[in-house]
């Protein structure tokens, strides 16, 4: 049994799918790294607190 950080992969900034293919929710709680705080981007979705799939439940 793998670990459901494993089942979920980041399609781009904000976009993130489950390993069944489903487009899963994001919830954006974290606070902004240094790099984002000051207005730029550090191309990661840093602020991603918690992602869920709507089909299979996975969490993450
Ligand atoms: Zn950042
Ligand atoms: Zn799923």
């Amino acid at each position: 049994m793998e670990g459901d950080g494993e089942r979920l992969r980041q399609r781009g900034r904000g976009t993130w799918f489950d390993r069944c293919g489903e487009l899963a929710i994001t919830e954006h709680n974290n606070p902004k790294c240094d790099t984002c705080a000051r207005g730029g981007s550090c191309g990661l979705d840093c602020t991603v607190s918690r992602l869920l799939c709507p089909k299979c439940g996975a969490t993450a």
